[in-house]
């Protein structure tokens, strides 16, 4: 039997049974022995100390890095997988399916003190849930962590867990349901297998999640960020395409798929022929096969299939529209298999006839046309049209862009399409809003790899951008906050990383703003200008290193096409291959044209004609993130948040194997020693004198049942009263600060005694 030991210093120690098997407080922690029986305090230290601490703030060595690791990984053995450092969750990937998530488990962690619970995702949930409902303000949970860490399953846990706890009514219920069945099909779509994640965002998320003045989920909004659509045309070695084409592909049936000219037996040769020696008369999709690894053991695509087809109905989307989808889907399956020969002028001509026949239908757009689009380029200047024919490396980008500009842009359109189903709507005030809302922020973690692109760069911009945010609203206000309030206070030493994100988004100086003038130049501006541009204005900042030395020389490590990075979280070198064409994001306007005449309705709204009317130039693709991350840190900044940092334990997707020098590295950058050692120097509550005089004025003679005085003065009155030690808590000018939770739960437990 599962026991627990309440640890007093002093006291006896006596095994209890344990709360549904698991451990109720800081104090305890779980034993296996028999009711009654009597255990020496060593015992108890030693099973303590297996376990190791479940907030890092109760670390006797707070400063030590080792000992940090160390009590992950003790907690890791032994599957305790959540630890907090003060309100902050930190979550290890355990690799593996844990009973710890039923709906047992949900009811212990409802209404339920913080620190009287083991760590777990669902406290900072109820947390967040509880917060909003008695503060009536919004909150935001931040997820952060690199690729693999767990931030998308820990966002599912989280939305799980309101759906399963807050109040529910059957209007209600299809809300939950639709929230809940958003998750498969922005998967489908945005998620791919990389070498690091078999499912992998490829796309960074924000969700809102609306509640009303009862505290029942009523609507939710999303809002997506950058998804990697050059995915559609390129994969690495080990590496998937989006999911859904394998789930079409795998799942559909034989009808479907002959309509779509996706046949039956396509399925079995998703490999290319090169390694199945099969003919080359059967379609074998190009752009799902390059990475040659169709089938991934974790995945199941022909259940998935149906599990997103399910989904959509739920979430609303008519047969209709579904087939218009995978139609979709389909032409860019066609796309990727056009090809093109030279002739005598060296001008492309497309040579695979069967491709654009289905690619008309699918496309609803005429066979001629595209296939003109797909091979010539068409200027206007100066009022007049100018056609000319592409060569083969043309026609070829072109074609990508296509795709490119077809996916991405239907992945918008099924975005704004769930948030049309998921739009709260008061029956009675229509217009009305819905009176608080929790967000949950699910983004791309940094990203190092061999070979880093613009993609890397983005994302690791926006992963600044969130530090800043960290550091703003967890670091730099808590120490800003002693020194408003006049508390005496060791200042702790931080990285402020805002010189990193000027370096990238300052206006006219930084990174994305040259790349921007490179792309406006016309001429002869290449990636290799933009690259001698940065190395003009940026060279010898502290954050920026190319090949060039400051002595004339070169530095060996680096390529001449590269440019580094020195960012918060370690070094990154970019190849600035291909950042012009990226940034630039553009599709040749004949393609437009094309596309624009679209019979198919999702293309339609996705093609409109602004598109070809417009004067203005489109803005830049990092321009526009740049919008969309200020946007975005403007919201998270309104809310309240809370913290999951999620560190992922190997790179080998393997249970049980806790790398440490891995860990080490994302502890250091995740800034976790750094966010202890403010907590450990700081205080874990603080209240206003008035609410905490309010509260527990009724537990002292002196306070009771009116304070005439100053708030403050009440408030020095009753915490004599109730004993507090000087350690256990400071008077500020507007505020109690009170050092550990254990103060403020006695006196809570005082308020329900009496
Ligand atoms: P991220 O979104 O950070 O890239 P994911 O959330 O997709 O990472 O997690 C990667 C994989 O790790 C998941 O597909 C799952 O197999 C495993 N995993 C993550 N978190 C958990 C968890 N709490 N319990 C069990 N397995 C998990
Ligand atoms: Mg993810």
């Amino acid at each position: 039997m599962e026991l627990k030991i309440h640890l007093v210093p002093t006291g006896e120690i006596v095994l209890t049974p344990s709360k549904d098997g698991g451990c109720c407080c800081t104090n305890c922690f779980k034993v296996v022995g028999s009711e009654g029986s009597r255990v020496t305090m060593e015992s108890a230290l030693t099973a303590r100390d297996r376990v190791g601490v479940q907030d890092f703030v109760l670390l006797e060595n707070f400063t030590s890095e080792a000992a940090f690791i160390d009590n992950l990984r003790k907690r890791f053995k032994e599957n305790l997988i959540y630890t907090y450092i003060g309100s902050v969750l930190v979550s290890v990937n355990p690799y593996k399916e844990l009973e710890i998530y039923s709906k047992q488990h949900m009811e212990r962690y409802r209404g339920v003190n913080f620190y009287e619970v083991s760590p777990h995702i669902y406290a900072v949930s109820d947390n967040s849930y509880r917060a909003m409902r008695t503060e009536r303000k919004d909150q935001c949970i931040l997820i952060s962590g690199e690729s693999g860490a767990g931030k998308t399953e820990a966002s599912k846990k989280i939305l799980q867990y309101y759906a399963v706890t807050c109040p529910a009514s059957d209007k209600v219920e299809t809300v939950k349901d639709r929230l809940l069945q958003s998750n498969p099909v922005l998967e489908a779509f945005g998620n791919a297998k990389t070498l690091r994640n078999d499912n992998s965002s490829r796309f960074g998320k924000y969700m809102d999640i609306q509640f009303d003045f009862k505290g029942a989920p009523v609507g939710g909004h999303i809002l997506n960020y950058l998804l990697e659509k050059s995915r559609v045309v390129h994969q690495n070695h080990g590496e998937r395409n989006f999911h859904i084409f394998y789930q079409l592909i795998e799942g559909g049936d034989d009808d479907l798929l002959r309509r779509l000219g996706l046949e039956s037996d396509t399925a079995l040769h998703l490999i290319e022929p090169q390694y199945t020696g099969l003919q080359v008369n059967v379609f074998h999709p190009h752009c799902v096969s390059q990475g040659n690894c169709p089938k991934v053991s974790s995945i199941n695509d022909k259940n998935e299939w149906k599990v997103v087809r399910k989904a959509l109905s739920v979430i609303g989307f008519s047969e209709d529209e579904v087939e218009e989808l995978l139609n979709i889907i389909s032409s860019v399956l066609h796309l990727g298999n056009v090809q093109f020969a030279g002739d005598e002028q060296g001008n492309a001509q497309i040579t695979t006839e069967t491709q654009i026949k289905y690619l008309a239908r699918l496309l609803g757009v005429e066979g001629a046309a595209l296939k003109e689009a797909l091979t010539h380029k068409k200027i206007i200047a100066k009022g007049e049209e100018l056609v000319s024919p592409l060569n083969l490396e043309q026609a070829a980008y072109a074609r990508d862009a296509l795709s490119k500009a077809v996916y991405g842009r239907t992945f918008s359109w099924l975005v704004s399409k769930i948030n049309e189903s998921l739009a709260y709507q008061d029956a009675e005030y229509p217009g009305r809003k819905s009176a608080a809302v929790i967000g949950l922020l699910d983004i791309y973690g940094f990203e190092v790899f061999q070979h880093n692109s613009f993609e890397q760069f983005c994302i690791n911009y926006c992963n600044e951008k969130l530090q800043q945010l960290f550091i703003e609203l967890t670091l730099k206000s808590e120490q800003e906050e002693y020194e408003a309030e006049g508390i005496t206070w060791e200042p702790v030493q931080f990285f402020n990383n805002k010189i990193i994100c000027d370096l990238v988004e300052e206006k006219f100086k930084g990174i994305i703003s040259i790349l921007d003038e490179e792309c406006l130049r016309p001429g002869d501006a290449s990636d290799l200008t933009f690259l001698e541009k940065l190395e003009d204005k940026l060279g010898g900042h502290a954050h920026f290193v190319t090949h060039k030395l400051a002595d004339g020389k070169t530095r060996k490590a680096m390529g001449r096409e590269e440019f580094r990075l020195l960012h918060y979280a370690g070094e990154v070198n970019y190849n600035v291959n291909g950042f012009l064409d990226k940034n630039n994001d553009l599709l040749f306007r004949n393609l437009k044209e094309a596309m624009c005449q679209s019979e198919n309705k999702i293309l339609n709204l996705c093609f409109d004609q602004s598109d070809l009317t417009d004067k203005k130039r489109p803005e830049t693709a990092a321009t526009q993130f740049k919008a969309s991350l200020a946007k975005l840190m403007e919201i998270l900044m309104s809310k309240e948040p809370s913290y999951v940092r999620c560190i992922k334990p190997n790179d080998a997707k393997q249970a049980a194997r806790f790398d440490e020098v891995l860990i080490r590295h994302q502890v250091k950058y995740l800034g976790l020693m750094e966010n202890l050692r403010v907590r450990r120097a700081g205080f874990a509550y603080r209240r206003k004198y008035e609410i905490f005089l309010q509260r527990y004025k009724s537990l002292c003679p002196g306070t009771w049942p009116h304070w005439n005085g100053r708030p403050a003065d009440g408030v020095a009155t009753l915490v004599k009263h109730l004993g507090y030690k000087p350690e256990e808590y400071k008077l500020g000018r507007s505020k109690i600060f009170i050092r550990f939770p254990k103060t403020l739960f006695a006196t809570e437990d005082a308020l329900e005694v009496r």
